[in-house]
């Protein structure tokens, strides 16, 4: 027999050895382990999860070592980022070493963890939260979740302000009502129970106001309370405002007049509700006004250009078309000018010691809120010493046909 022609049929059946050997030792998974890219690729179900990408909340899937696996649409909103996210790292996207560091992090730890990412130009605040994925083949990805609580923060912040200001609001009178009651109990001279008493009905009535203006607020800002829009006469709603106000401001030998044109037109308001608002700001007109004063209520008509083109004096974002601008004047104590901008949120109030009477600090919060309720404006201009005059603008009967 010929030896040289069994060379060939022995290297073949050594090779077929070779490879059953190495099969079984190499299963084809573990090979491809050994064959796959260093950076993990995002888990399989990903793309397709209709969840995740519908979710407004940005999420992103991240690699051990920093990289941007795969992201659903709403963390481009999230981050306001336009160009490509995919394959980039936190550090290029992001800019930030903290939310860096905190994905590698959660990444070597292997546990659940949170931060918060602060912004600057814009000024924004980003919940993060993260949370490592072991994927079959050990590899770790960190699911980013972002979310932009900017606004959800300020809310949170108004709300514990809203609490602070009215614990403090209420402090004062009850602790006045607490002495005044102590003295009656004590059983002063009948003269002295006598007054005391009535300034407990005084502080009861303060208090009465204080909550119906808080409810009243409260269900203003919540959107509660439906505008029921008539046609008015305007001259009949400002007289009926002026007879109104007329006792408070005879007391203090206020005068109180109306100045308008022969013809003005009808408006379209809710009438209720208009009539606060000319008595909120007439109140305060006649509180801020020393006695023997003038308050002055006037009304004109005004066109508004829509091109942007405003009238002076007018709030440079005032709605085009016709418009009832009425002011009320006084020549009280003014209101300095670093006051000004912050005169119509809920409890501001300049001074204390310059009130005649106290006041809920929500009167102008509200005519604000009915006033822009109705599609206008109010707006103020003032100076210490010479007085002040709040405008508003309300709509005409005509800008509504
Ligand atoms: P208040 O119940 O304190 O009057 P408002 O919201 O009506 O609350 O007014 C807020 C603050 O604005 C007042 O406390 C006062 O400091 C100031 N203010 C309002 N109207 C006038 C005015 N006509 N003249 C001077 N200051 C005023």
């Amino acid at each position: 027999m010929n030896l040289d022609a069994l060379y060939p049929w022995f290297f073949a059946i050594a090779a077929i050895i070779w490879l059953i050997i190495t099969w079984q030792q190499n299963p084809p998974e573990r090979r491809i382990k050994r064959e796959a890219p260093s950076t993990p690729e995002p888990p399989p179900f990903l793309p397709n999860d209709i969840a995740v990408e519908m979710l407004d909340i940005g999420v992103m899937y991240v690699s051990a070592d920093g990289v941007v696996l795969h992201h659903n649409p709403a963390l481009r909103t999230v981050l306001r980022i336009d160009g490509g996210v995919d394959g980039q790292t936190i550090m290029s996207l992001v800019r930030d070493h903290q939310l860096d560091e905190f994905v590698r992090d959660t990444a070597t730890k292997r546990v659940n963890d949170e931060m918060q990412l602060h912004q600057r130009n814009p000024s924004r605040t980003m919940r993060v939260v993260a949370r490592p994925m072991v994927l079959p083949n050990e590899d770790v990805v960190v699911m980013v979740l972002i979310r932009d609580v900017t606004q959800i923060n300020q809310l949170e912040r108004a709300r514990r302000d809203m609490i602070v200001s009215i614990s403090h609001e209420l402090r004062t009178p009850l602790a006045a009502l607490k002495i005044l009651s102590d003295t009656i109990v004590s059983q002063p001279p009948p003269e002295v129970a006598q007054r005391m008493a009535m300034r407990i009905s005084d502080e009861v009535d303060a208090l009465t106001r204080l909550v119906e203006d808080l409810h009243d607020l409260s269900q203003i800002e919540a959107g509660r309370i439906a505008l029921q829009y008539a046609q008015y006469d305007t001259v009949a709603l400002i007289q009926q405002a002026i007879e109104r106000s007329t006792p408070q401001a005879n007391a203090h030998h206020i005068t109180l007049q109306a100045t308008y044109p022969d013809t003005l037109p009808a408006v379209m308001v809710d009438r209720g509700r208009m009539a606060q608002v000319f008595l909120n700001l007439l109140h305060n007109a006649v509180k801020f006004t020393p006695d023997h004063g003038a308050i002055r209520v006037d009304a004109r008509v005004v066109h508004l250009p829509s091109d942007g083109a405003a009238l002076t004096n007018l709030p440079a974002d005032h709605p085009p078309g016709e418009w009832m601008l009425l002011s009320i004047a006084d020549n009280g104590v003014g209101i300095p000018l670093e006051h000004q901008h912050r005169i119509f949120e809920r409890f501001y109030k300049v001074d204390q010691a310059r009130t005649r009477g106290s006041g809920t600090g929500l009167g102008l919060a509200i005519v604000r809120h009915l006033v822009e309720g109705h599609g206008g404006r109010v707006w103020l201009s003032s100076t210490v010493g010479n007085g002040t005059t709040f405008y508003f603008t309300i709509p005409t009967a005509q800008s509504n046909e």
